[in-house]
């Protein structure tokens, strides 16, 4: 059994043809997924598929819609949770270094976003490009308490480890899949067999092969095929070890 532990499944791509999906990610082995919140406008949405048993979600300001984002949303972020208890995390929030035009504007918002997290002892998911060092360096300042998610990982085996000894995990998706990725295959390898755990980024993030499609939860099960053989380990081992981490860190009632 596996669990896509970052997709976004709340996005219009899924619109037409959302059951179908999540059908397709069943026969393939996907019994759970985590739908991280990515504007205001949008955690409606993101709620109404929290709803549901096998989806858990989270609430959050994503950087990439920096531009629609105000500081009533954070406002907004702590009623949110308060309303919502099963609200697993904090995000997707954190840092883009591709965006440097709202540089400023994308610390405002990760920053507050952590402090929430921190207050209320919740993990908090987060979207780390090229700015890993930045990010560890802030986390470590601010040690919050339940840790969380970087996700989408693609940084070097010593950068893992530091996320690691904050108390977070790293999650691995399409880019383990590239050929060319061999730093980020090294850290693959370097991880303990509790650091992880599998993710796909859907709609976003396509696997190797699959190049201008739209990325679904199923091809999860690719991702950690490709785990397993870069760790030398069976699929089975490595779906049942990011199975009980992803349970572990958003605390999953499943
Ligand atoms: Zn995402």
């Amino acid at each position: 059994m596996l669990i896509d532990a970052h997709c976004h499944l709340d996005f219009p791509d899924f619109d037409a043809d959302r059951e179908a999906v999540i059908e397709r990610s069943r026969a393939a082995g996907v019994c759970h997924f985590v739908v991280p919140g990515t504007s205001y406008k949008r955690w409606p949405n993101v709620l109404a598929l929290g709803e549901r048993d096998d989806i858990s979600v989270c609430l959050g300001l994503h950087p990439y819609f920096i531009d629609e984002h105000c500081d009533t949303d954070v406002e907004a972020l702590e009623e949110g949770l308060d309303a919502n208890p099963g609200v697993v995390a904090v995000g997707e929030c954190g840092i883009d270094a591709r965006f440097e035009e709202s540089w400023d504007a994308q610390w405002h918002y990760f920053d507050a976003q952590l402090k929430v997290a921190k207050s209320r002892e919740l993990p908090v998911v987060i979207h780390c490009v090229h700015a890993n060092d930045k990010v560890a360096k802030r986390l470590r300042q601010l040690a919050l308490p339940a840790g969380g998610l970087i996700h989408a990982f693609a940084g070097s085996p010593e950068q893992a480890r530091k996320f690691l000894d904050l108390g977070f995990v790293v999650g691995l998706g399409g880019a383990v899949t590239h050929e060319r990725a061999k730093r980020l295959q090294r850290a693959v390898k370097s991880l303990p067999d509790d650091g992880y755990v599998l993710e796909t980024d859907s709609p976003d993030m396509p696997l190797a092969g699959h190049r201008d499609e739209r990325n679904e939860p199923a091809r999860v099960a690719e991702v950690c095929r490709v785990v397993a053989r870069l760790r030398g380990q069976a699929s089975a081992e490595v779906a049942a070890r990011s199975y009980a981490t992803s349970r572990r860190l958003f605390q999953l009632a499943i």
